[in-house]
């Protein structure tokens, strides 16, 4: 068995997963299709998102943990 496997578009070409801007995974490409798979989400998708004070880190739901004493 070869650890290359084509990728999905029938090209023979290595794959590595497409990550976001948060290096979250959102799907296996290679250099045929990474650019056809890119369209089918948002322009910025590899751009860091916007925090604003709304952090969405996947640990923030740790830092909503933390007693708050000023309520
Ligand atoms: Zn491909």
């Amino acid at each position: 068995m070869s650890a290359l496997a084509p990728c999905y578009c029938g090209s023979p070409k290595p794959t590595y997963w497409l990550n976001d801007g948060h290096g979250i995974p959102l799907c296996k490409v290679c250099d045929d299709c990474r650019e056809a798979k890119l369209k089918r989400y948002r322009a910025d998708i590899l751009t860091p998102y916007e925090t604003d004070g709304e952090p969405i880190e996947p640990d923030y739901s740790r830092a909503r943990l933390v007693p708050r004493n000023d309520w």
